[in-house]
């Protein structure tokens, strides 16, 4: 299962985030501490989405190969600060491609995306809920992966104007209901909010005054990690916190 993050608070390096703690994402990718669900370590790519702190849309940068084996990151992150970061290592699910596109984050405008999990019996399971999808959103799916299936459906309901906790938490309802036991543990953000939802994975969250981080798994021994209880969407801001189970319809349509 692949691990996943993101960062709102003040502006960091990719490096303080991503490298330096003792259980950094870049060591999640070699030496996981929780791989519920399959899988030994994240290597089939990864990605990294940050907005530039002069404004503007997020920058990304992807790979298909092990993050510890990527020449070009570990100098970038070293030279790069942000204030807000959707990062991820993945371990491909059997089957699927292993490929750039492949990698959270999927984007688009100043939206990021990520998926950790699986969705069970892929790809027939899903085929009614990709079918409400337009045959244009199908034929430019970012890879054949049920990842970015998830990136087109949620995007979907963004284009249509729900608002991105809505739009995270129906795409988990539908899913979860097509898919029985799949694991659908997503990360939406704009770069000032951040919605997560906890459905078959971990998720834990690190709150200071003006900063949040929420992760797979910590990345350090601090006792304000919390471990977000499964079946509830999380919405933060660097400032604030909410909760509430997956399963209450909160339905925000503008
Ligand atoms: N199933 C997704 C993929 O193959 C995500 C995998 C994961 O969480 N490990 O890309």
């Amino acid at each position: 299962m692949c691990r996943h993050l993101a960062y709102l608070g003040p502006p960091l390096t990719l490096r303080e985030l991503l490298f330096d703690p003792p259980y950094s994402l870049v060591r999640q990718s070699w030496a996981p501490r929780d791989m519920r669900g399959g899988g030994t370590i994240n290597a089939d790519g990864f990605g990294v989405g940050w907005y530039p702190p002069a404004g503007g849309d997020p920058v990304r940068y992807r790979r298909a190969q092990p993050i510890w084996s990527d020449p070009t990151i570990a100098d970038l992150a070293a030279v790069t600060s942000t204030g807000a970061v959707l990062a991820a290592v993945r371990s491909a699910t059997v089957g699927m491609a292993v490929v750039d596109a492949a990698a959270a984050p999927f984007a688009e405008g100043q939206w990021l995306f990520s998926h950790n999990g699986v969705v069970r019996g892929w790809p027939d399971s899903v085929v009614p809920l990709a079918a409400t999808l337009p045959v244009r959103d199908l034929l430019t799916l970012d890879a054949t992966t049920d990842s970015a299936l998830l990136w087109a459906l949620v995007r979907h309901r963004l284009r249509a104007g729900l608002s991105p906790g809505p739009a995270v938490a129906e795409t988990v309802t539908s899913v979860a209901a097509a898919a029985p036991g799949s694991r659908l543990n997503l990360l939406l953000t704009d770069g000032r909010t951040v919605v997560a939802s906890v459905a078959g994975h971990a998720l834990s969250v690190r709150t200071t005054p003006d900063s949040v981080l929420l992760a797979s798994e910590p990345h350090d021994d601090d006792p304000a990690w919390r471990e977000v209880p499964d079946g509830h969407l999380v919405t933060a801001t660097a400032t604030g916190l909410h909760l509430r189970p997956l399963s209450r319809p909160d339905h925000h349509r503008p």
